[in-house]
């Protein structure tokens, strides 16, 4: 089997909230999300799809993945899409870096090896652990009242994990402190709540704000912007800690499980460079005993199905949460992808990642090699 043809579509992906706003006042009104197609000359064609949270979360934007997409392109038509490793080889060779450019391309071609066996991808990724999987909800920056009433009305949806974003934008730490309290006084027990400050506290407001809530069961999330600051903060601090985006490759995992610096790590499939590389990631920290919240930077139906399938493959007592991205975006690109059930969602049971893009949706491709 040989990639005949490789092509490319930008999509925007408004949210149902109006905007997403995390630290330091970065926020997203419509999401650019770019998917991609991979066809083969044997008739089967794989989906993939790269939504980076804006130009300013993570080094990545959207028009940088069609730009790598469009120069990787050439480098895999010709190439046997089910060979994985062989294929990253291939992109890490043609592209040092840029890990989010091959994340699409990457779980495009895993979506080709499922449907070539005739198997889910979840269970070429180690197997289905248990019915569903729970779900995060995250929460968007807003003032301590209106982030406890959102918490109250996604719950009532099915929620128990609830994910505040923190890091205010202000830099009052004092307002994160109301926002932690307000939302522990609305949870019950068996709900779990984290407190992700997406690298946004300089270490002293760290400090007090760990040091204020130190009665509160909250994990706290990447309180700053380097390993070393959050390091120290976690040994001033005896919440769970989560480790997210200091943790972008094998290299910083071995070194975070060395210092101890972490009790979760959100493993991003784009973060990684796809699905390849991300449940490589995941074995690891499963093997080193560490709780996976599993997700992506952003996207909608068809990277809710990868997020989906990596999730469930995951041994549940790993498993702390994943993210259901299409629910949270008033647009449809594909079907097939997981819904949501009482705060749960489940990878589907069809060959591959088990959708099929609405193609009224996307338009004319954007990038076409072949
Ligand atoms: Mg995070």
């Amino acid at each position: 089997m040989k990639i005949s043809r490789i092509t490319a579509y930008q999509v925007d992906l408004p949210l149902h909230e109006g905007s997403y706003n995390w630290s330091g006042g970065k926020s997203v009104e419509v999401f650019d999300s770019t998917v991609v197609r991979v066809e083969t000359d044997q008739g089967i064609a794989g989906h993939g799809e790269v939504c980076p949270l804006g130009p300013f979360y993570l080094p990545s934007y959207a028009a940088g993945a069609r730009a790598g997409i469009a120069e990787l392109g050439p480098h895999l038509i010709g190439r046997d899409p089910r060979e994985l490793d062989r294929l990253n080889a291939v992109m890490d060779r043609a592209l040092k870096g840029h890990p989010y450019v091959k994340s699409a391309l990457d779980m495009a071609c895993w979506d080709i090896l499922g449907q070539a066996a005739g198997l889910p991808v979840c269970t070429l990724l180690g197997g289905r652990f248990g019915d569903d999987v729970a779900l995060y909800r995250a929460i968007s920056q807003e003032s301590p009242e209106a982030m406890a009433a959102k918490v109250a009305g996604y719950r009532a949806e099915g929620y128990r994990r609830f994910q505040l974003k923190v890091g205010d934008k202000d830099g009052n730490a004092d307002t994160d402190i109301a926002r932690i309290r307000a939302v522990s006084e609305r949870l019950e027990t068996g709900d779990v709540l984290i407190a992700d400050a997406n690298t946004g506290w300089l270490m002293h407001e760290a400090l007090r704000v760990v040091r204020a809530v130190r009665d509160l069961d909250v994990y706290i999330e990447q309180p700053c912007e380097s390993y070393e600051e959050c390091l120290t903060v976690r040994r001033h601090s005896d919440h769970p800690f989560v480790l997210d985006e200091s943790m972008d490759g094998i290299g910083m995992l071995l070194k975070g499980h060395a210092d101890r610096a972490m009790d979760v790590v959100n493993i991003k499939i784009n973060k990684l460079g796809g699905l390849t590389k991300a449940r490589r990631a995941r074995d690891l920290c499963v093997e080193m005993g560490l709780g996976l919240t599993i997700e992506d930077s952003w996207g909608g139906d068809i990277v809710t199905a990868a997020i989906a399938h990596l999730a469930h493959s995951t041994p549940a007592r790993n498993r702390f949460t994943a993210t259901d991205f299409n629910s949270y975006v008033t647009k449809s690109i594909a079907e097939g992808a997981p819904e949501r059930r009482n705060g749960r969602m489940a990878a589907s049971e069809a060959p591959g990642l088990g959708v099929a893009p609405r193609w009224d949706m996307l338009g004319e491709p954007v990038i076409d090699v072949g």
